[in-house]
């Protein structure tokens, strides 16, 4: 049996109640799978920590962050808390995380569950595609860079490697080999989104992107441009299988993504390196409506599950891997049952209450299959 060292990082606003939430449905999934143990650890930083002591990340904890199989982090930042230059504290904390986890691929599943409020009309054959972002290059290389000229004048550069731009298409093509394709067909896809008619940078990520593809035959291949894919993610997402794009590009299309399927607070996601990995919902911390158990933890649950599923792949641990899918089977269950809700969803149900929804239902789910 694997023991699994997870950090937690229950951070600002709603994180702590939503990481409280999950925690719950953590330890209901451990108490009910004989040979899965994580020894959860949780630590202070961020906005609050910074308010209190001067520092975000302290050096012990992103020592601990390095050293444990995965950190799941709740939501970082608060607006009124700021360094003395004025910038906030999210950005730096998460850049420097990543940075020392080197976590290059940011996964964003947009997955439309049934019960899922979704602003589309018709929904087709369903949504199910994964947004692939890479997570330390393109634009937010610039990060802490930059250049004012004067009052005139402001750039960023946007970096683009070879070694960057392979490793997250490879990254892409593994994930398409172990998922059943786009709902429309079946067929698996990986599509390269990118601005390959304007930029010098993003034409070298596209054909970057076609020599990884070279060494994946069984898996189809294509590339659009970002704004066409910005409309066709409206009109027809149930085209795509897996997209991969520079990071700037995927900050932006992963909320337009979460926007199809429910929300910020049913996005889950998790960046993920070669020998780390990073998991955390990907709405921020809400500050109006924090402490108020208003909070929708099922971002940070399935984030959980995504940790979960990538700790069973890593470590070749199918008992892991089973009880990612009979995470995510609970809260799916959950949504579709309809009775138990956020606020953000179109119910009246706490925090907390949706904690121990989901639990009960995870107790129902150990017999279950995984979730279509
Ligand atoms: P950041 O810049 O840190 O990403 P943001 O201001 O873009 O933050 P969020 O803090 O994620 O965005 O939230 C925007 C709004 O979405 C919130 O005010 C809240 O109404 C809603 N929201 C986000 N996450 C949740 C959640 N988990 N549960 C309920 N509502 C949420």
């Amino acid at each position: 049996m694997k023991d699994y060292r997870i950090a937690l990082l229950p951070g600002d606003g709603i994180g702590p109640e939503c990481m409280n939430a999950t925690r719950t449905v953590l330890d209901r999934i451990v108490a009910e799978t004989p040979g899965l143990n994580l020894e959860m650890t949780s630590y202070r930083a961020g906005a609050e920590l910074y308010r209190d002591t001067g520092e975000t990340l302290p050096e012990n904890v992103l020592a601990d962050c390095v050293d444990s199989d995965a950190v799941l982090l709740s939501a970082i930042g608060l607006p009124d808390v700021r360094y003395p230059d004025g910038t906030e504290v999210q950005p730096t904390m998460m850049v420097g995380l990543r940075r020392a986890l080197d976590v290059h691929s940011a996964v964003r599943p947009v997955k439309l569950y049934p019960g899922a409020p979704c602003v589309l009309r018709d929904t087709g054959p369903g949504i199910d595609f994964v947004i692939i972002r890479e997570n330390l290059e393109g634009l937010f290389a610039s990060f802490g860079g930059g250049a004012k000229v004067g009052n005139e004048v402001a750039t960023d550069t946007l970096v683009v490697t070879r070694q960057g731009t392979s490793r997250v298409s490879e990254f892409a093509f593994r994930l398409a080999q172990r998922r059943k394709g786009r709902p429309s067909d079946g067929k698996k896809m990986v599509t390269c989104v990118d601005k390959a008619n304007v930029f010098r940078s993003l034409a070298f990520f596209r054909e970057v992107f076609f020599d990884v593809a070279k060494n994946h035959p069984e898996i189809g291949s294509d590339a659009v441009y970002v704004d066409a894919m910005s409309l066709y993610l409206v009109q027809n997402p149930w085209d795509f299988d897996v997209l991969v794009m520079e990071n700037q590009f995927g900050d932006i299309l992963s909320d337009l993504g979460a926007g199809l399927v429910g929300g910020l607070g049913l996005g889950p996601s998790g960046e993920i390196g070669e020998h780390h990995g990073l998991f955390q919902p990907s709405h921020g911390t809400a500050p109006q409506i924090a402490g108020k158990n208003l909070a929708n933890p099922m971002a940070t649950m399935l984030s959980a599950a995504m940790m979960l599923d990538w700790l069973g792949d890593q470590h070749n641990d199918p008992v892991a891997i089973d009880a990612a899918a009979r995470l995510e089977t609970a809260v799916a269950k959950v949504l579709e049952a309809g009775e138990v809700r956020t606020r953000d969803i179109g119910g009246t149900s706490s925090t907390s209450d949706v904690a121990t929804a989901v639990a009960d239902a995870i107790g129902c789910t150990k017999d279950c299959a995984a979730p279509a």
